[in-house]
């Protein structure tokens, strides 16, 4: 019987397997053809400075819909756009992208501080990343300093194979550059020194369980106390209460963004909210 029951798991597996395996395979396929079949959009969360509670930027956030997947999340296909290579167009277009609707809000009226886009650190191997970006940045007019480059630290922990002066040319014609998901990955202290930073993003999972969670409020109070002394400004992200914005306000946080203020939206729908808040206020 156990012998049985053995093969019928065993069987159950392979099929198992097999399912995963010809799924990942279509997602690929249907990856490769996303940005040309004009299926990737971007989102836009807006960030509140926690003081003024005023809108003081914007995350830009990939939107993937299918015709036969429906929609994918992020979290399914970045990393195969990563492993596939697939990830150096889409970065390209989620710049180019996130500069024009920033140059489409100025137009409409709106002040936004800035606009943050992620790009992933198989990115920054590339050669002529830095002269695309400026390109892009000179053709569609947008200042410099009005972008984010948000990158994770799995970009530190990458640290010995990505070229670093491609961080430098940026930050020396003026773009912000971000560490997001603070806290999960492995830097070291030394490398967040070392690195020209601007910003540094807490991961929401240490949010998630504020304030009541000790563990959580005292790596959130660490993370921001380590940012202020060494001249970083502080975001954190998946604020979803008003508790959670309270103690990160009190701590000292400079900026949240979250489900609390408003989830990631088209950028028509982003700029209806923005006037609409304005009006308010
Ligand atoms: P991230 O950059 O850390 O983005 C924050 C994620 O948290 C977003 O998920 C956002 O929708 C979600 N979020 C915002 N507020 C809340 C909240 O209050 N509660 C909770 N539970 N979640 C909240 P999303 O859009 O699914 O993106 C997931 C990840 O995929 C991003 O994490 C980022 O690492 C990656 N990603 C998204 N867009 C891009 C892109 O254009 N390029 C690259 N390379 N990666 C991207
Ligand atoms: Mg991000
Ligand atoms: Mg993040
Ligand atoms: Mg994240």
């Amino acid at each position: 019987y156990a012998k049985e029951k053995g093969k019928d798991n065993y069987q159950f597996y392979t099929r198992q397997l097999s399912l995963d395996v010809e799924a990942r395979l279509e997602l690929e396929q249907e990856l490769l053809h996303a940005l040309r079949k004009k299926e990737l959009t971007l989102y836009y969360q807006p960030q509140y400075d926690l003081e003024s509670r005023k809108v003081v930027g914007a995350e830009a956030l990939l939107r993937w819909r299918n015709e036969h997947l429906g929609i994918v999340p992020p979290d399914r296909f970045i990393s195969i756009a990563e492993e596939t290579g697939i990830i150096i167009d889409i970065g390209y277009f989620v710049f180019e992208e996130a500069c024009q609707t920033y140059m489409q809000w100025q137009k409409e009226g709106l002040d936004v501080g800035s606009i943050s886009l992620n790009i992933s650190s198989i990115q920054f191997r590339e050669e002529d990343i830095f002269k695309r970006f400026e390109e892009i940045i000179l053709r569609t007019g947008i200042p410099a300093h009005k972008i984010e480059i948000e990158i994770t630290e799995r970009f530190i922990m990458e640290y010995s194979t990505i070229n670093l002066t491609i961080l430098e040319d940026l930050r020396n014609i003026g773009c912000k550059i971000s560490i997001d998901d603070f806290g999960t990955g492995y830097s070291s202290m030394s490398y967040i020194k070392s690195l020209a930073l601007d910003t540094i993003k807490i991961d929401k999972s240490f949010i998630a369980d504020l304030p009541h969670d000790s563990h959580d409020a005292e790596v959130s109070k660490a993370i921001i106390a380590l940012s202020k002394s060494l001249g970083y400004q502080v975001v954190a992200e998946g604020i979803e209460t008003a508790e959670q914005e309270a103690f990160l306000k009190t701590h000292g946080c400079d900026i949240g963004q979250g489900f609390y203020f408003a989830k990631p939206m088209p950028s028509e729908d982003f700029i209806a909210f923005v006037k609409e808040k304005e009006k308010k206020q």
